[in-house]
This record gives structure tokens, sequence and C-alpha cells, in this order.
């Protein structure tokens, strides 16, 4: 069996003291594990470009193969243009592909539309230099008109020149299957890997699932909130839940797993070892 393709997502932390801790002990120890790139976030409407560009560009110096996100949100054609530019002067090879989301107020003047047209736009500009991922949602990305119709947008992506896509986090394995299945009928054969978020905090990873479309299984949500502020216990049954999640996925033949690290070392890195990767 081929070994799980294993990658690590970050977002770029607002102050100095906190970019120095993600990349001198945040990154050290999960880069022991062996990831096959670390990922950066990025605000819609390049709230974050200036974040984003300088943990993407430490991480390179430092030899670590960094995949930015791209997501234009608000960004014209010039502005995207020019951030692939840039990536592809600092040596990067892979980019995550995003329409993101608009933030209030700031208008939709730029021409990009959906993620399909950034793909395209990149491929134009730079070729095959980069290997570009797409998001995916197992659950349906909220605004979709139907089931069918998010699938086949997928499909648009990744006709448009991506290489493969990361899915929004999930607890309900199946779906995550059903759709593989779905995509497959419809004549997707790139892979899809699994977005994994590690539960931690009850509160905001119910505020985040509500906003992105992502269901917290009934049975999960009852056990969090028996744990009330029994932080550990709440750590500790996280970790069982999520670790098996991610066994399922490995043992019925997902083709690896993209986690949502939120910036931590744990718990993503004791799932890592507890899947005996
Ligand atoms: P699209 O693929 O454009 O889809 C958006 C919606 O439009 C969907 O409902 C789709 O069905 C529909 N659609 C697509 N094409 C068409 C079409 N041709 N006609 C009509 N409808 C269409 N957000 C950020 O701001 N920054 C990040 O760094 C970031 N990273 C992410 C990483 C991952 C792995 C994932 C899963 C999501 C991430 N997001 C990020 C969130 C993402 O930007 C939002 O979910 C956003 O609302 C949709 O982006 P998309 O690229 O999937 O858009």
């Amino acid at each position: 069996m081929a070994k799980p393709r294993i990658s690590f997502e970050y977002f770029p932390p607002k102050t100095e003291a906190g970019k120095d801790k993600l990349l001198n002990m945040t990154t050290t120890a999960l880069n022991e594990l062996n990831p096959e790139f670390f990922s950066i976030t990025y605000g819609a409407g390049g709230t974050t470009r200036g974040a984003t560009l300088g943990v993407v560009s430490a991480m390179s110096e430092a030899g670590i193969d960094v995949a930015p996100h791209l997501s234009f949100g608000g960004d014209d054609e010039d502005a995207v243009n020019d951030l692939l530019d840039t990536y592809k002067a600092l040596g990067i090879k892979r980019l995550v592909a995003l329409r993101g989301d608009i933030p209030s107020g700031m208008g939709t003047a730029n021409q990009l539309v959906h993620a399909s047209e950034l793909v395209a736009l990149v491929r134009e500009r730079s070729g095959d230099h980069f290997e570009i991922e797409v998001a995916a949602y197992p659950e349906i990305h909220p605004e979709s008109n139907s089931y069918e119709s998010d699938v086949q947008f997928l499909k648009t992506k990744l006709d448009a020149g991506a290489n493969s896509a990361i899915s929004q986090y999930f607890y309900n394995v199946e779906a995550y299957f059903y759709y593989l299945d779905q995509c497959a009928a419809a004549g997707i054969d790139k892979p899809i890997y699994a977005g994994i978020m590690p539960i931690t905090n009850y509160e905001n990873l119910a505020r985040f699932s509500h906003n992105c479309g992502a269901e917290i299984p009934r049975w999960i949500c009852k056990r969090m909130e028996s744990y009330g502020n029994d932080r550990d216990s709440i750590r500790k049954f996280g970790l069982e839940v999520v670790t098996q999640l991610c066994q399922t996925l490995l043992d019925s033949g997902a083709p690896g797993i993209h986690f949502y690290t939120m910036n931590q070392v744990e718990p993503t890195s004791t799932i890592y070892k507890n899947l005996g990767l």
C-alpha cells in the first residue's frame, strides 16, 4: 500500500512573537514527522497578504516545502499575478487555489468569480510550474444549489488544471467516502485528500463548523457538552475520536490527510503518532 500523503496547514500569525514560535518551535516539531508540505492560509481580499508571504518565504528559505493558499476574494487579476510571480521567484512549487470569502465592505470589483477561473489564470500565467490543490466539500459547500452541482464544480476546477483537492474537514466518515464515489461517477480521477480538524475547544469548533457547513455529529456534541470546562477530558476525547476517524480513513483507502493544525504541535503530532505512520 502506498504511503499516505500527510500535510499540515497553518494560518499566518498576527504578531512577530507568534511568527517566531511558529517558525522555530512548531515547525521544528511538525517537520520531524516528514510531511509532504505545509500550507499557509491567505485572507481573502489580501487581508493577510504580507503575513502569508512572510511565513511562506521564511519557511521556503529554511528549505521546507511550503504551499501558499491563494484566495482571491476581492483581489483583482493584477494582484494575483504579482503574487504568482513572487512565489515563482521564491521557488515555490505548490499552491492551494481558492475563491475565498469576500470580507464585508470590500466590494466585488474583481473579475474572478469562481476558483476554477483562478486555476485557469495560474495555468495561463505560470504554465505547469505549480502543483495546484483546490478545495472540496464532502458535506457540500454552504452556498451550493445542489449536491450534483457542487461535485460538477469540483470537476470544473480539476479540469481547469488543478492536480488534486483537499477536503473541508468532516467527522462523518461516510460522507467522505460517499463523496469520493460520487466524484468518481462524475469522472473525477484525481486524488481528494481528507482535511482533518483535531478537536480541542468545543465552542470554537461549533461556531466555525456552523459557518463552513461541516457537521459535528450529535453524539460528539453531547459528549463534549457533558465535559463542560473540563479541558483535559475534552482533549482526551478529541484525540480518541480524531485518531479513530483518521485510522478508518487510511484503512479504507483515503489517499492522505491534511491536518488543520491551528498552528499547534498538539494534538496533530499525537494523532499522527497514534496512527503509526
Ligand atoms: P469555488 O470553487 O469557487 O466554489 C464556491 C461556490 O460556488 C460553491 O458553492 C460552488 O458550488 C459554486 N460554484 C463554483 N463554480 C461555479 C460556477 N461556475 N457557477 C456557479 N457556481 C459555482 N478561505 C480563505 O479565505 N483563505 C484560505 O486560505 C482558505 N483555505 C481553505 C483551504 C481548504 C482546504 C478549504 C476546504 C477551504 C479553504 N478556505 C479558505 C475556504 C474557502 O475559500 C471557502 O469555502 C469559499 O467559500 C469557497 O472557496 P472555493 O475555492 O471552494 O470556491
